[in-house]
C-alpha cells in the first residue's frame, strides 16, 4: 500500500522546478512541511496565551486565558489556513528540491 504523494514524489523526483509540479503533489508537499512543522504562536493573543478585557494607562489591567490555544499562547500548525499554506510553500520553493 503507497499512498500517492509517495509515488508522485518518486515519479517527479528529479524535476527541478518546484512550478512545474502537479498542484496535487504541491498541496500534499505543502500539507506535509506544515504538520512536521513546529507548534505557531497563537495569533488570537501573540503566543502570550491571555487576552487583555481591561486596560490601564497602556497596561493589562486585567486579562483571561486566550480560548484559542487554552493559555498556552501556542497552537498546533494548521495545514487548511491559508498564510500558513503560503508560507510553507515559499519555504519549500526557496528550498526546492533540497529538502524535497
Ligand atoms: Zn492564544
Amino acid at each position: 500500500m503507497h499512498d500517492t504523494s509517495q509515488l508522485l514524489t518518486m515519479k517527479y523526483a528529479f524535476n527541478l522546478e518546484w512550478n512545474e509540479l502537479p498542484e496535487e503533489l504541491r498541496e500534499a508537499k505543502i500539507r506535509e512541511y506544515i504538520l512536521a512543522g513546529d507548534k505557531r504562536d497563537c495569533e488570537y493573543c501573540d503566543g502570550v496565551g491571555e487576552i487583555a478585557t481591561a486596560m490601564e494607562r497602556g497596561d493589562i489591567k486585567d486579562s483571561k486565558p486566550c480560548f484559542h490555544c487554552n493559555g498556552t499562547g501556542k497552537v498546533d500548525p494548521d495545514p487548511d489556513d491559508l498564510h500558513q499554506q503560503e508560507e510553507a510553500e515559499e519555504e519549500i520553493r526557496i528550498h526546492f528540491p533540497i529538502y524535497f
